[in-house]
């Protein structure tokens, strides 16, 4: 049969929230974002067409204390009351143990999908689902990037990450049969960051033939128009829900007519300076939009259960603590040394790592509270203590020595100090004195390194020598703070630990 009107199919898209379930503010912009508003806008269509999809490409977990503090349960109990129709597993799923993410899913009323993780040789999670949308057969197949294997090894052990392109491949002409249109929920990222050995969005596009609809996540971007690559239509909304993506369509017997894309400010503003009484001044970006009533009560409830805890002071800096991505990424600073100094002083260890990029924020100078802390730690770290001779510790140094700059495994240490000139280390010393090839020292570093996170293989390959002390990281550092400071920092040492020439 010939249908005579097209029908209209819009899909809103979100990705990378990490924890933004709640508005939040950023520099000279209050107020943006939350999924209360999320909800507003999507709704508003919904009143006007029932053929909506509403789509998250992955990374719900890890970002926001509030969150975090609750395994972004307030996120996805949000994200059902929004009637969510299904989420990519992204990588940071795994931030948080089986258990954890087992237990999102069991609540979850929307599926975590992805075609090409898989178990024992069978797919772990639901690899596709169809939804009839006014008619309209959709299948929305899910792809996680590859490189999870290598972000997050603590909890991804067990499974296989296969290539995105060869299971899209296989998956994509089956789908064709059974559906209308057919969309890519992707975890996968775009542009030149993600470059490697791992498949971005582009490629996919350009290598599979017939997919319909990429929506991405993963790299952030923040596109202004869709992408159009081997008639494949490819959108991603950013971050943190600062904007959602609508994708307009009009489909006539069952193929994609016409289409338009938007990325639809969430309360973004523009500041317009001070008005006579010192008010700050925002325009709006697009519309105002107020919060949805049905989302933000219980989103209000769940901030509430962790700002007790998160409110409370554990002690005073006097400095800025520097955790700005950029210099954790490039070189020492009084935070990494705060850091590493806080599992030595817990442990005793003779040596600490930390990868600079485990710290996610700096702390200004004021009171402390516990938020804070967790800001700076989002990810739960525990604390792993083991045995390791001088000439295993001279890898970890000559690894890190070879790092270029901006990377994540960045090193910071505490316990020791070293040089290196073109890479190659010249001077390693511990606690004043040169290391010694033969002798063993207690090495203390985050569970994420020490399983061979940011690739540190070296580490994971010492493991078995020591233990995981189940600590968390962040309390460790705010006992640090409590008892070891004394509540109070007037200064951190900053001297690096580490030159580079
Ligand atoms: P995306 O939200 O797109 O997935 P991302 O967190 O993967 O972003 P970056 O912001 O570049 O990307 O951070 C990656 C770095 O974060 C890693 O190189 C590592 O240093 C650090 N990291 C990631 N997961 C953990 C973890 N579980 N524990 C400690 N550090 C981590
Ligand atoms: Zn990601």
């Amino acid at each position: 049969t010939i249908s005579l009107f097209a029908t209209k199919i819009s899909i809103f898209h979100i990705n990378d929230t990490h924890g933004h379930a709640w508005a939040f503010s950023e520099y000279h912009n209050p107020n943006i974002g939350g999924f209360a508003v999320i909800a507003s806008i999507i709704d508003e269509e919904r009143a006007k067409n029932p053929n909506v999809l509403f789509l998250h490409a992955g990374d719900i977990n890890t970002g926001v204390p509030e969150s975090d503090l609750l395994n972004a349960l307030p996120d996805i109990f949000a994200l059902n009351r929004m009637k969510l129709d299904a989420v990519a597993v992204g990588n940071h799923e795994f931030d948080k143990s089986r258990d954890v993410l087992m237990y999102q899913m069991s609540i979850a009323k929307f599926p975590f999908l992805s075609a090409n993780i898989y178990k024992d040789g069978k797919p772990f999670f639901t690899p596709y689902i169809i939804k009839n949308v006014g008619g309209i057969k959709v299948a929305i197949f899910g792809l996680t990037t590859e490189e999870t294997a290598i972000l997050e090894p603590l909890f991804s052990k067990d499974l296989e990450f296969k290539n995105a392109v060869e299971v899209a491949k296989q998956l994509v002409p089956e789908l064709r049969k059974k559906a209308d249109i057919v969309i890519a929920l992707t975890h996968l990222g775009m542009g030149q960051a993600y470059e490697g050995n791992y498949t971005t969005s582009e490629e996919l596009a350009k290598e599979v033939n017939g997919i319909d609809i990429i929506i991405d996540g993963h790299s952030h971007t923040k596109l202004n128009e869709a992408k159009v690559i081997n008639n494949t239509i490819l959108i991603q909304a950013w971050e943190w829900g600062k904007i959602v993506g609508k994708l307009d369509l009009d489909v006539e017997n069952g193929k994609i007519k016409e289409w338009s894309w938007t990325p639809i400010p969430v309360n973004l503003k523009i500041y317009k300076g001070k008005d006579e009484n010192g008010n700050s001044m925002y325009e709006f970006v697009g519309k105002e939009y107020k919060p949805a009533e049905y989302v933000k009560v219980p989103l209000d409830y769940f901030a509430k259960i962790g700002s007790k805890k998160l409110d409370t002071v554990i002690g005073e800096t006097k400095v800025l603590l520097d955790g700005e991505r950029k210099h954790v990424r490039s070189g020492d600073t009084n935070l990494g040394h705060l850091i590493t100094d806080a599992m030595m002083w817990k442990t005793g260890a003779d040596i600490a790592f930390q990868n600079g990029g485990g710290i996610r924020a700096s702390i200004k100078p004021g009171k402390i509270t516990i938020r804070n802390i967790l800001t700076v730690l989002p990810f739960g770290n525990t604390v792993y203590v083991m045995k390791m001779k001088g000439s295993e510790v001279i890898k970890v140094l000559e690894y890190a020595a070879k790092l270029p700059e901006g990377k994540g495994a960045w090193l910071h240490v505490g316990g020791l100090t070293f040089k290196s000139e073109n890479g190659k280390v010249t001077e390693v010393m511990v606690n004043g004195k040169t290391l010694e090839m033969d002798k063993v020292y207690t090495v203390v570093t985050n569970n994420y390194m020490a399983s061979g996170g940011d690739g540190y293989s070296m580490l994971a390959e010492n493991k078995a020598s020591g233990y995981d002390t189940g600590f968390v990281l962040a309390d460790v550092v705010v006992e640090y703070i409590q008892k070891g400071l004394n509540g109070l920092i007037e200064k951190y040492d900053d001297t690096p630990r580490y030159i580079r020439k």
